[in-house]
């Protein structure tokens, strides 16, 4: 964890975003002495944050480090440095000093023992204030006249000319909770690179027989294992009006939507019965007499009902006329072809965002002395199981330091 010595040097700070990226700098940099001001634009801060706590609030995981940060692929490179700098066990130890309990679930995925975020949050906003940290909301930055930053407010636009400033604005999904990406254009007025951001950790549209979608939209397909670029991995999913979701989709999301960026079409494979080898099926569904219904045979035979029989149905539709052997095969390497990733205003988080290369090793826009980013607005992505978070609070501290450090070194040179 970074040490927190308290020099009081008094620059004025202006951290736009109060998000847990925005919100872990915060607390850095107040740290020491600097008087730091949150500028958030929705009534409350960290609505992500908060929504994230419906589904139990996955802060970190407890894998073996070195698997961890290989989670964020190509940008890990970049990332790493932050991360090692604010661990998974530092986010445990952080968090429990906010008299939160953690426990790690069977997953290795870590959870505050409440299965909830606005505890956290309460006790978080709270050491903030109390070290003295100011959070302005309804303050919505609506990009520079110059070096100035301007700011929508309840009293009318504010300028705003802090020492420091950075941008912590979230990536694009789930724009109705404060992080809509609406400053990409003022970046790009200042020649800064943006990718496109996409839907990450995202469903696919399916186009489904609209039988299949009535009846089965909303239902489990439990015990399978889907392959795809991303390789094999067993879990459940859900049938949905569009398509398919869930987490055993989020993990193959990534692979999937690039595979039908570069090629127009992409299928994931669904293995119906992973404890059911190929042989066994075959050789039970030979076994069945051809007077019973397709139905009951696939039942008997292979366990296949209800919804999973359904789709296997749904996807191949002569599957009653096949022969055991060609009938195993579809059940053990289903091809299920999809259209496309879902909005990225549904997705649990955004690829894309500010490239790299615009950004130094202290977190600071090469372009923009003074401005750094931390967060999901930078061009990074990571499944779920904690990554998410836990890059955001760690860029967000990383960038507190650059900003120490530049600070440090911009005050030497004023003098
Ligand atoms: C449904 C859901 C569940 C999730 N669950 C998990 C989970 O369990 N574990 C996990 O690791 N991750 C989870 N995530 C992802 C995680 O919440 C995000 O990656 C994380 O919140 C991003 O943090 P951030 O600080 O970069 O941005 P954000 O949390 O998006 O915060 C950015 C802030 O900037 C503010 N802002 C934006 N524009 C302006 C502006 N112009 N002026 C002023 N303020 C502005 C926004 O209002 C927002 O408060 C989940 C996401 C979703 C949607």
């Amino acid at each position: 964890m970074t040490s927190q010595n308290t020099h009081t040097n008094g620059k004025t700070i202006a951290i736009i975003g109060g998000g847990p990226s925005g919100l872990a700098a915060a607390e850095i940099l107040s740290a020491h002495g600097h008087d730091v001001t949150v500028y958030e634009a929705m009534p409350t801060v960290a609505r992500k944050f908060l929504l994230a706590g419906k589904s139990g609030l996955n802060i970190t995981h407890s894998e073996p480090y070195e698997r961890f940060r290989i989670r964020y692929g190509s940008s890990g490179v970049r990332l790493i440095p932050a991360l090692d700098a604010f661990t998974p066990a530092d986010i445990c130890e952080w968090t429990e000093q906010l008299d939160i309990e953690v426990f790690t679930g069977s997953s290795g995925r870590v959870f505050p023992k409440r299965m909830k975020a606005s505890p956290l949050l309460r006790n978080w906003v709270a050491r903030l204030e109390a070290q003295g940290i100011k959070i302005l909301k309804r303050h919505r930055w609506k990009g520079f006249s110059g070096d100035t930053l301007l700011f929508d407010t309840p009293e009318g636009e504010k300028q705003i000319s802090p020492d420091a400033t950075l941008l912590a604005l979230g990536g694009a999904s789930y724009p109705r909770l404060g992080s809509d990406a609406a400053w990409v254009p003022w970046l790009k007025e200042k020649n800064i690179s943006i990718a496109p951001f996409q839907s990450a950790n995202c469903g696919f549209d399916v186009d489904w027989s609209s039988v299949f979608r009535e009846r089965f939209a909303g239902a489990p397909i439990k015990s399978v294992a889907v392959t795809s670029p991303a390789g094999r991995i067993e879990g459940e999913f859900v049938i949905s009006q569009h398509g398919i979701e869930g987490s055993l989709i989020y993990a193959h999301a990534a692979a999937l939507r690039d595979q039908l960026n570069n090629t127009g079409t992409a299928s994931l494979y669904l293995d119906l019965t992973p404890a059911r080898s190929v042989e066994r099926l075959i050789r039970d569904l030979t076994k069945q007499g051809s007077k019973s219904s397709f139905s009951n045979r696939l039942r008997k035979a292979t366990g296949l009902e209800g919804v999973k029989a359904a789709l296997l149905r749904e996807l191949v539709p002569d599957a009653h006329m096949l022969s055991a052997e060609n009938l195993a095969q579809q059940i053990k390497n289903l091809a299920v072809p999809l259209l496309r990733p879902r909005p990225i205003a549904e997705a649990i988080s955004s690829a894309g965002g500010i490239v790299w290369d615009e950004v130094s090793d202290n977190y600071m826009l090469h372009k923009l002395s003074g401005v750094f980013v931390a967060g999901e607005m930078l061009d990074w992505e990571a499944p779920t199981g904690g990554y998410l978070l836990t890059a955001c609070f760690a860029t967000g501290r990383a960038a507190a330091q650059g900003m120490l450090d530049w600070l440090e070194h911009f005050t030497v040179k004023l003098d």
